[in-house]
Protein backbone atom coordinates (compact mmCIF):
# COMPACT_ATOMS: atom_id res chain seq x y z
CA UNK A 1 0.00 0.00 0.00
CA UNK A 2 1.28 3.50 -0.80
CA UNK A 3 2.86 6.19 1.92
CA UNK A 4 1.94 8.79 2.92
CA UNK A 5 -1.95 8.08 3.40
CA UNK A 6 -4.28 8.23 5.97
CA UNK A 7 -6.61 5.31 7.47
CA UNK A 8 -10.02 6.25 9.12
CA UNK A 9 -12.09 3.14 10.55
CA UNK A 10 -15.77 3.86 9.75
CA UNK A 11 -17.03 1.49 12.92
CA UNK A 12 -14.91 4.20 15.24
CA UNK A 13 -16.60 7.17 13.60
CA UNK A 14 -20.03 4.85 13.91
CA UNK A 15 -19.60 4.23 17.33
CA UNK A 16 -18.10 7.53 18.65
CA UNK A 17 -21.42 9.73 16.63
CA UNK A 18 -23.81 6.80 18.46
CA UNK A 19 -22.57 6.78 21.93
CA UNK A 20 -22.58 10.67 21.70
CA UNK A 21 -26.05 10.67 19.97
CA UNK A 22 -27.60 8.81 22.58
CA UNK A 23 -26.10 10.34 25.59
CA UNK A 24 -26.99 13.81 24.41
CA UNK A 25 -30.41 12.40 23.43
CA UNK A 26 -31.22 11.60 27.02
CA UNK A 27 -30.56 15.22 27.92
CA UNK A 28 -33.06 16.27 24.96
CA UNK A 29 -30.18 17.33 22.77
CA UNK A 30 -29.87 15.93 18.70
CA UNK A 31 -26.60 16.10 17.35
CA UNK A 32 -25.29 17.61 13.97
CA UNK A 33 -22.20 16.07 12.14
CA UNK A 34 -19.92 18.49 11.53
CA UNK A 35 -17.17 17.14 8.72
CA UNK A 36 -15.34 19.81 7.77
CA UNK A 37 -12.35 18.69 9.33
CA UNK A 38 -12.66 16.17 6.82
CA UNK A 39 -13.36 18.31 3.88
CA UNK A 40 -17.00 16.59 3.76
CA UNK A 41 -15.98 13.13 3.05
CA UNK A 42 -19.16 11.42 1.99
CA UNK A 43 -18.18 7.72 3.73
CA UNK A 44 -17.18 9.53 6.72
CA UNK A 45 -20.17 11.54 6.36
CA UNK A 46 -22.43 8.87 6.33
CA UNK A 47 -20.87 6.82 8.82
CA UNK A 48 -22.09 10.26 11.19
CA UNK A 49 -25.56 9.52 9.42
CA UNK A 50 -25.59 5.59 9.96
CA UNK A 51 -24.51 6.61 13.98
CA UNK A 52 -27.53 8.79 14.35
CA UNK A 53 -26.86 12.22 13.64
CA UNK A 54 -30.08 14.55 12.96
CA UNK A 55 -27.81 16.38 9.71
CA UNK A 56 -24.61 17.47 8.51
CA UNK A 57 -22.58 20.79 8.52
CA UNK A 58 -19.97 22.08 6.76
CA UNK A 59 -17.93 25.56 6.65
CA UNK A 60 -17.43 25.51 3.02
CA UNK A 61 -20.09 25.31 0.02
CA UNK A 62 -17.47 23.28 -1.81
CA UNK A 63 -16.85 19.99 0.56
CA UNK A 64 -21.03 20.55 0.86
CA UNK A 65 -21.35 20.41 -2.77
CA UNK A 66 -19.04 17.22 -2.87
CA UNK A 67 -21.49 15.31 -0.36
CA UNK A 68 -24.00 16.25 -2.91
CA UNK A 69 -22.31 14.79 -5.92
CA UNK A 70 -21.70 11.61 -3.82
CA UNK A 71 -25.77 11.64 -3.29
CA UNK A 72 -26.36 12.81 0.11
CA UNK A 73 -29.66 13.68 0.88
CA UNK A 74 -30.09 14.80 4.40
CA UNK A 75 -30.33 18.30 5.51
CA UNK A 76 -26.55 20.15 5.17
CA UNK A 77 -25.96 23.24 7.05
CA UNK A 78 -23.60 25.90 6.15
CA UNK A 79 -22.04 26.67 9.83
CA UNK A 80 -19.57 29.31 8.33
CA UNK A 81 -21.38 33.11 7.62
CA UNK A 82 -22.16 32.59 3.73
CA UNK A 83 -20.01 34.87 0.94
CA UNK A 84 -22.21 36.93 -0.72
CA UNK A 85 -20.52 35.85 -4.02
CA UNK A 86 -22.11 32.43 -3.21
CA UNK A 87 -25.39 32.77 -2.28
CA UNK A 88 -26.58 30.78 -5.12
CA UNK A 89 -24.31 27.34 -4.68
CA UNK A 90 -25.37 27.98 -0.84
CA UNK A 91 -29.48 28.41 -1.45
CA UNK A 92 -28.73 25.17 -3.99
CA UNK A 93 -26.50 22.87 -2.06
CA UNK A 94 -27.57 23.49 1.76
CA UNK A 95 -30.97 23.70 3.48
CA UNK A 96 -29.95 25.60 6.03
CA UNK A 97 -26.82 28.52 6.64
CA UNK A 98 -25.65 30.04 9.81
CA UNK A 99 -25.92 34.06 9.40
CA UNK A 100 -24.70 37.23 10.77
CA UNK A 101 -25.43 39.48 8.29
CA UNK A 102 -28.55 41.22 7.28
CA UNK A 103 -27.56 41.84 3.67
CA UNK A 104 -26.03 38.10 3.19
CA UNK A 105 -29.51 36.65 4.38
CA UNK A 106 -31.53 39.29 1.95
CA UNK A 107 -29.47 37.73 -0.87
CA UNK A 108 -30.20 34.08 0.23
CA UNK A 109 -33.81 35.08 0.23
CA UNK A 110 -33.51 36.60 -3.10
CA UNK A 111 -31.98 33.46 -4.31
CA UNK A 112 -33.94 30.96 -2.87
CA UNK A 113 -36.94 32.48 -4.46
CA UNK A 114 -35.74 32.29 -7.70
CA UNK A 115 -35.50 28.71 -7.73
CA UNK A 116 -38.61 28.38 -5.58
CA UNK A 117 -36.83 26.85 -2.62
CA UNK A 118 -37.47 28.17 1.16
CA UNK A 119 -34.18 28.35 3.22
CA UNK A 120 -33.58 27.69 6.80
CA UNK A 121 -31.75 30.65 8.22
CA UNK A 122 -30.36 30.23 11.97
CA UNK A 123 -28.99 33.48 13.73
CA UNK A 124 -25.64 33.06 14.94
CA UNK A 125 -25.68 34.98 17.99
CA UNK A 126 -22.21 36.03 19.67
CA UNK A 127 -21.65 34.45 23.22
CA UNK A 128 -18.08 35.56 23.92
CA UNK A 129 -15.85 33.78 21.41
CA UNK A 130 -15.72 37.30 19.59
CA UNK A 131 -15.60 35.58 16.24
CA UNK A 132 -18.82 35.23 14.46
CA UNK A 133 -22.07 36.37 15.80
CA UNK A 134 -24.81 39.11 16.12
CA UNK A 135 -24.62 40.96 19.49
CA UNK A 136 -27.39 39.77 22.08
CA UNK A 137 -28.38 43.21 22.36
CA UNK A 138 -29.45 43.65 18.65
CA UNK A 139 -30.77 39.98 18.29
CA UNK A 140 -34.77 40.96 18.87
CA UNK A 141 -34.36 43.72 15.95
CA UNK A 142 -32.56 41.37 13.39
CA UNK A 143 -34.85 38.53 14.10
CA UNK A 144 -38.50 40.45 13.87
CA UNK A 145 -36.57 41.66 10.49
CA UNK A 146 -35.43 38.32 9.17
CA UNK A 147 -39.48 36.35 9.97
CA UNK A 148 -40.87 38.51 7.22
CA UNK A 149 -38.31 38.42 3.76
CA UNK A 150 -39.98 35.83 1.67
CA UNK A 151 -37.77 32.76 0.57
CA UNK A 152 -36.57 31.69 4.08
CA UNK A 153 -37.70 30.66 7.47
CA UNK A 154 -36.20 31.67 10.41
CA UNK A 155 -35.03 27.88 11.83
CA UNK A 156 -33.30 29.25 15.36
CA UNK A 157 -30.52 30.30 16.63
CA UNK A 158 -26.72 29.39 17.90
CA UNK A 159 -24.21 29.87 19.53
CA UNK A 160 -20.69 29.13 19.03
CA UNK A 161 -17.51 29.23 21.78
CA UNK A 162 -13.94 28.05 21.97
CA UNK A 163 -12.97 28.57 18.88
CA UNK A 164 -11.05 32.12 18.86
CA UNK A 165 -10.40 32.62 22.08
CA UNK A 166 -10.62 29.36 23.89
CA UNK A 167 -13.33 30.66 25.84
CA UNK A 168 -15.71 27.55 27.34
CA UNK A 169 -19.30 27.75 27.62
CA UNK A 170 -20.21 27.44 31.27
CA UNK A 171 -23.65 26.86 33.09
CA UNK A 172 -24.57 30.61 33.13
CA UNK A 173 -23.18 31.67 29.66
CA UNK A 174 -25.52 28.52 28.64
CA UNK A 175 -28.60 30.02 31.12
CA UNK A 176 -27.98 33.49 29.28
CA UNK A 177 -28.16 32.21 25.84
CA UNK A 178 -31.16 29.56 26.58
CA UNK A 179 -33.25 33.24 27.65
CA UNK A 180 -32.27 34.13 24.48
CA UNK A 181 -33.70 31.48 22.46
CA UNK A 182 -36.82 32.16 25.02
CA UNK A 183 -36.53 35.86 24.41
CA UNK A 184 -36.42 35.29 20.31
CA UNK A 185 -39.08 33.02 20.61
CA UNK A 186 -41.62 35.15 22.30
CA UNK A 187 -40.57 38.35 19.88
CA UNK A 188 -41.32 35.92 16.70
CA UNK A 189 -44.25 34.35 18.38
CA UNK A 190 -43.67 30.91 17.50
CA UNK A 191 -41.30 28.12 18.69
CA UNK A 192 -37.43 27.69 17.66
CA UNK A 193 -36.84 24.83 15.72
CA UNK A 194 -33.14 24.56 16.34
CA UNK A 195 -31.51 25.93 18.84
CA UNK A 196 -27.84 24.79 18.66
CA UNK A 197 -25.92 25.22 21.92
CA UNK A 198 -22.37 24.79 20.57
CA UNK A 199 -19.38 22.56 19.46
CA UNK A 200 -17.45 19.54 20.73
CA UNK A 201 -15.98 22.27 23.78
CA UNK A 202 -19.89 22.44 25.36
CA UNK A 203 -19.68 18.23 25.71
CA UNK A 204 -18.60 19.06 29.61
CA UNK A 205 -21.49 21.52 29.84
CA UNK A 206 -24.04 19.01 28.22
CA UNK A 207 -22.55 15.73 30.38
CA UNK A 208 -22.81 17.96 33.10
CA UNK A 209 -25.29 18.51 36.07
CA UNK A 210 -27.12 21.90 34.48
CA UNK A 211 -29.79 21.60 33.04
CA UNK A 212 -29.88 21.87 28.96
CA UNK A 213 -32.22 24.68 28.88
CA UNK A 214 -33.85 25.51 25.82
CA UNK A 215 -30.71 23.99 23.88
CA UNK A 216 -31.73 21.11 21.59
CA UNK A 217 -28.86 20.84 19.31
CA UNK A 218 -24.80 20.37 19.33
CA UNK A 219 -22.93 21.01 16.44
CA UNK A 220 -20.33 18.32 17.04
CA UNK A 221 -16.88 17.57 14.76
CA UNK A 222 -13.60 16.81 16.66
CA UNK A 223 -15.54 14.61 19.55
CA UNK A 224 -16.95 12.24 16.49
CA UNK A 225 -13.80 12.48 14.59
CA UNK A 226 -11.35 12.60 17.40
CA UNK A 227 -12.98 11.52 20.79
CA UNK A 228 -11.01 14.00 22.37
CA UNK A 229 -12.39 17.50 24.41
CA UNK A 230 -10.73 20.06 22.36
CA UNK A 231 -10.20 22.65 25.30
CA UNK A 232 -8.15 20.02 27.39
CA UNK A 233 -6.85 18.40 24.93
CA UNK A 234 -8.18 14.64 27.12
CA UNK A 235 -10.05 11.44 25.73
CA UNK A 236 -13.84 11.82 26.22
CA UNK A 237 -15.03 8.57 28.00
CA UNK A 238 -16.69 5.89 25.67
CA UNK A 239 -15.44 7.31 22.53
CA UNK A 240 -12.57 6.14 20.33
CA UNK A 241 -9.17 8.51 19.67
CA UNK A 242 -7.61 6.80 16.96
CA UNK A 243 -10.32 6.27 14.29
CA UNK A 244 -7.55 8.13 12.44
CA UNK A 245 -4.10 7.15 11.82
CA UNK A 246 -1.35 8.80 9.62
CA UNK A 247 1.26 5.92 8.14
CA UNK A 248 4.39 7.60 6.79
CA UNK A 249 7.35 5.92 5.33
CA UNK A 250 11.27 5.88 6.20
CA UNK A 251 13.36 7.41 3.23
CA UNK A 252 16.75 7.64 5.09
CA UNK A 253 17.90 5.97 8.10
CA UNK A 254 21.76 7.28 9.69
CA UNK A 255 23.76 7.68 12.37
CA UNK A 256 24.64 11.49 12.26
CA UNK A 257 26.29 14.27 14.48
CA UNK A 258 23.98 15.03 18.03
CA UNK A 259 25.23 18.64 17.50
CA UNK A 260 22.60 20.14 15.21
CA UNK A 261 25.68 23.25 14.31
CA UNK A 262 26.82 21.18 11.37
CA UNK A 263 29.75 21.51 9.27
CA UNK A 264 31.71 18.91 11.92
CA UNK A 265 34.86 20.61 9.93
CA UNK A 266 35.34 23.87 10.39
CA UNK A 267 36.15 26.32 7.50
CA UNK A 268 39.59 26.03 6.07
CA UNK A 269 41.23 28.93 7.70
CA UNK A 270 40.91 26.71 10.67
CA UNK A 271 42.83 24.32 9.58
CA UNK A 272 40.45 21.81 8.49
CA UNK A 273 40.26 21.07 12.32
CA UNK A 274 37.85 17.83 13.35
CA UNK A 275 35.25 19.88 16.19
CA UNK A 276 35.10 18.37 19.55
CA UNK A 277 31.78 17.39 19.55
CA UNK A 278 31.61 13.60 18.68
CA UNK A 279 28.40 12.03 19.94
CA UNK A 280 25.86 10.82 17.33
CA UNK A 281 22.61 9.78 17.02
CA UNK A 282 20.50 7.49 15.26
CA UNK A 283 18.38 9.35 12.68
CA UNK A 284 15.36 8.65 10.25
CA UNK A 285 13.21 10.98 7.50
CA UNK A 286 9.76 10.07 6.81
CA UNK A 287 8.09 11.31 3.73
CA UNK A 288 6.06 13.82 4.85
CA UNK A 289 6.29 17.46 5.88
CA UNK A 290 4.79 20.64 6.50
CA UNK A 291 3.47 21.01 3.23
CA UNK A 292 0.88 17.70 4.15
CA UNK A 293 0.13 18.31 7.75
CA UNK A 294 0.78 19.96 10.95
CA UNK A 295 3.52 18.31 12.07
CA UNK A 296 3.09 19.81 15.76
CA UNK A 297 0.07 17.85 15.81
CA UNK A 298 1.48 14.47 15.68
CA UNK A 299 2.10 12.19 18.59
CA UNK A 300 5.17 10.53 17.93
CA UNK A 301 5.01 7.18 18.80
CA UNK A 302 7.43 5.60 21.47
CA UNK A 303 11.08 5.58 20.96
CA UNK A 304 10.65 8.40 18.29
CA UNK A 305 11.64 12.07 18.95
CA UNK A 306 10.67 15.21 16.56
CA UNK A 307 14.17 16.29 15.29
CA UNK A 308 12.40 18.98 13.20
CA UNK A 309 10.19 18.95 9.75
CA UNK A 310 10.57 21.12 6.27
CA UNK A 311 8.06 21.17 3.83
CA UNK A 312 8.48 17.66 2.49
CA UNK A 313 10.68 15.57 5.15
CA UNK A 314 9.89 14.98 8.89
CA UNK A 315 13.68 14.42 10.75
CA UNK A 316 13.30 12.20 13.97
CA UNK A 317 15.84 10.64 16.12
CA UNK A 318 15.39 6.76 17.18
CA UNK A 319 16.12 5.89 20.92
CA UNK A 320 17.47 2.44 19.82
CA UNK A 321 15.84 0.20 17.17
CA UNK A 322 17.07 1.41 13.60
CA UNK A 323 14.10 2.02 11.38
CA UNK A 324 14.66 0.64 8.12
CA UNK A 325 13.93 2.55 4.99
CA UNK A 326 10.86 1.19 3.50
CA UNK A 327 9.50 0.64 6.89
CA UNK A 328 6.02 2.71 8.14
CA UNK A 329 5.76 4.61 10.94
CA UNK A 330 2.04 5.43 12.37
CA UNK A 331 1.20 8.62 14.11
CA UNK A 332 -2.30 9.71 15.90
CA UNK A 333 -2.94 13.32 14.82
CA UNK A 334 -4.87 16.22 16.18
CA UNK A 335 -7.62 18.23 14.88
CA UNK A 336 -5.55 20.59 13.20
CA UNK A 337 -2.88 17.74 11.72
CA UNK A 338 -5.77 15.92 10.85
CA UNK A 339 -7.95 19.09 8.89
CA UNK A 340 -4.81 18.94 6.65
CA UNK A 341 -3.87 15.93 6.29
CA UNK A 342 -7.77 15.32 4.91
CA UNK A 343 -6.56 18.29 2.17
CA UNK A 344 -3.43 17.04 1.13
CA UNK A 345 -3.85 15.30 -2.49
CA UNK A 346 -0.28 13.53 -1.94
CA UNK A 347 -1.83 11.93 1.04
CA UNK A 348 -3.66 8.79 0.67
CA UNK A 349 -7.39 8.53 1.88
CA UNK A 350 -7.89 4.83 2.59
CA UNK A 351 -11.40 4.46 4.10
CA UNK A 352 -11.66 0.92 6.59
CA UNK A 353 -14.68 -0.71 7.63
CA UNK A 354 -16.87 0.57 4.76
CA UNK A 355 -19.58 -2.09 5.73
CA UNK A 356 -20.63 -1.33 9.22
CA UNK A 357 -20.37 -4.71 11.80
CA UNK A 358 -24.22 -6.42 12.40
CA UNK A 359 -24.84 -7.40 15.48
CA UNK A 360 -26.51 -11.00 14.66
CA UNK A 361 -27.02 -13.08 17.36
CA UNK A 362 -24.40 -16.14 17.43
CA UNK A 363 -24.49 -19.57 17.37
CA UNK A 364 -22.65 -20.70 20.13
CA UNK A 365 -19.61 -22.65 18.45
CA UNK A 366 -18.94 -18.81 16.51
CA UNK A 367 -18.50 -16.95 19.46
CA UNK A 368 -14.73 -15.95 17.71
CA UNK A 369 -15.94 -13.91 15.44
CA UNK A 370 -17.36 -11.72 18.02
CA UNK A 371 -14.51 -11.39 20.00
CA UNK A 372 -13.05 -10.17 16.56
CA UNK A 373 -15.54 -7.54 16.60
CA UNK A 374 -14.66 -6.62 20.09
CA UNK A 375 -11.14 -6.46 19.04
CA UNK A 376 -11.61 -3.68 16.23
CA UNK A 377 -12.85 -1.75 19.35
CA UNK A 378 -10.23 -1.48 22.05
CA UNK A 379 -7.88 1.43 20.93
CA UNK A 380 -4.36 0.26 19.80
CA UNK A 381 -1.56 2.46 20.77
CA UNK A 382 0.73 4.59 18.02
CA UNK A 383 3.29 2.18 17.19
CA UNK A 384 6.30 2.40 15.32
CA UNK A 385 7.10 -0.56 12.96
C1 LIG B 1 -15.97 23.94 13.42
C2 LIG B 1 -17.28 24.37 13.95
C3 LIG B 1 -18.04 23.49 14.72
C4 LIG B 1 -17.54 22.13 15.15
O1 LIG B 1 -16.52 22.27 16.09
P1 LIG B 1 -15.83 20.99 16.79
O2 LIG B 1 -14.96 21.56 17.83
O3 LIG B 1 -15.10 20.28 15.72
O4 LIG B 1 -16.94 20.18 17.35
C5 LIG B 1 -19.29 23.92 15.14
N1 LIG B 1 -19.74 25.15 14.84
C6 LIG B 1 -19.03 26.02 14.08
C7 LIG B 1 -19.60 27.36 13.78
C8 LIG B 1 -17.77 25.67 13.63
O5 LIG B 1 -17.07 26.54 12.89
Amino acid sequence: MTAPRIECDLNKIRHNTRYLVQRLGRRGIGVTGVTKAVCGHPEIARAMLDGGVTGLADARIENVERMRRAGIKCPIALIRTPLLSQTDRITQGCSDSYNTELDAIHMLASSAQRSNRVHGIILMVETGDLREGIMPGALEGITRKVMNIPGIALKGIGANFACLNGVAPNAQSMKAFSSLARETERACGFSLETVSGGNSANLPWAFGEESSGQVNDLRLGEAILLGVDPISGRRIDGLFTDAFTLVTEVIESKIKPKNRKWPAIEPVTAGGRIVSDQRQIRQSILAIGLQDTDIDGLTMPAGLTCIGATSDHLVVETADARLAIGAEVFFQTNYSALMRVMNAPDVEKVIRNREPYKLVRLPEQSRSSLALARATRSPTPARAS
